[in-house]
């Protein structure tokens, strides 16, 4: 018999939280930030979702890119930085995507290839994160490089910031202005959290990811819901399980919850082979036929535990939200001490996923 977990892709709202991030930057074009799968969403059901509407798409993999590309997608490509090496700038070429160039063997690389076309770089400038990027002081000269470089078409100058969903960005945005004096040239800095929070970082490109799949990337001070950013995947399941706890037993691995008194406890068919956090302790929030309740116990590999007392009428079969609508990912993410990204990230291959 099939598990019944299931993620459900709302791809209608995925276009609206795209539109809702344009409406933010309304001078800006957007990419649509689809790296990872999508965050765990499914490219193709997200592409899709906003193909005439879309600005452009960013993400880091070659074979994400030549699928859009091999599936009609004509608008903008942006290759996120990994890495590049020789061979992929070919590749990039040919595709024409554009590429961010944050390291020196990647602009000797730029330099010394001989493409079927011109790219369009982001130079990637480290303003104080410390991942990626060159340095400032190193700016000058790399500009100087690359808009001597034959292989360039345009270029745009980008940043990424660190603390733009808590501190802010000030020091980094200061660097990197800073970095900008006099260029005159087009840049991309904002992620979902400064182009909410902080105009003045829109540029010609703006990055949303996080807003896009239904999370806020502050939800300890704004949830999805005051964004008005609608939730994208809904994990699905159901009760495979009820068993009925005496005073002083216990459910699951390690004995860790221990009943007080007498109580239902159902068994969802959803673990962290799904990719359900096992670390989400006793309490994370979890709906049973649409009533909220809460895990016990430790999360096993292919199921968990629910209380099911605010929800007498339970029964084996009974459907299970383990995030989504009715129940936003931010919440379990809080409670179980990740973020939203990770839970839609680590959703495990073997879950069906279906668009709504
Ligand atoms: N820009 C870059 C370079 C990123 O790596 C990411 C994601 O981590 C984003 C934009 C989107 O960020 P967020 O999902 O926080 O909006």
């Amino acid at each position: 018999m099939a598990r019944p977990i299931r993620a459900r892709i709302d791809t209608a709202a995925f276009r609206h939280n795209y539109l809702l991030s344009k409406q933010h930057a309304p001078q800006s074009r957007a990419w649509c930030v689809v790296k990872a799968n999508a965050y765990g969403h499914g490219l193709a059901n997200c592409a899709e979702a906003v193909r005439d509407v879309v600005d452009g798409f960013a993400l880091l993999d070659m074979a994400e890119a030549a699928w859009l590309r091999s599936e009609g997608f004509l608008q903008p490509v942006l290759l996120l930085e990994g890495g590049f090496d020789a061979a992929e700038l070919h590749e990039a070429a040919k595709l024409n995507l554009a590429i961010v160039v944050h390291a020196m063997p990647q602009l000797d690389a730029l330099e010394e290839a001989v493409l079927s076309q011109r790219l369009d770089v982001f130079l990637k400038i480290n303003t104080g994160m410390n991942r990626l990027g060159f340095v400032p002081a190193d700016v000058p000269k790399v500009l100087a490089r690359l808009r001597a470089c034959g292989n360039v078409r345009s270029l745009t100058l980008m940043t990424h910031f660190a603390c733009a969903d808590g501190l802010g960005i000030a020091s980094q945005w200061a660097c990197f202005t800073d970095c900008m004096a006099g260029s005159e040239l087009p840049f991309s800095a904002a992620n979902s959290a400064a182009l909410l929070r902080f105009p003045e970082t829109h540029g010609a490109w703006v990055r949303p990811g996080i807003m896009l799949y239904g999370g806020s990337p502050m939800p300890a001070s704004q949830s999805a819901a005051d964004l008005g950013v609608r939730p994208v995947m809904t994990l699905i399941s159901e009760l495979i399980g009820v068993q009925t706890l005496h005073a002083g037993e216990h459910v699951g691995y390690g004995a860790t919850f221990t009943a007080e008194h007498e109580m239902r406890v159902g068994v969802v068919a959803c673990g962290y082979a799904d990719g359900y956090p096992r670390h989400a302790p006793t309490g994370t929030p979890i709906l049973v036929d649409g009533v909220r309740t809460r895990t016990l116990g430790r999360v096993s590999m292919d199921m968990l535990a629910v209380d099911l007392t605010p929800v007498p009428n339970a029964t084996i079969g009974s459907p299970v939200t383990l995030w989504g609508k009715g129940l936003p990912a931010d919440e379990v993410a809080t409670a179980a001490g990740t973020i939203s990204y990770e839970l839609f990230c680590a959703l495990a291959r073997r879950v069906l996923v279906t668009t709504t």
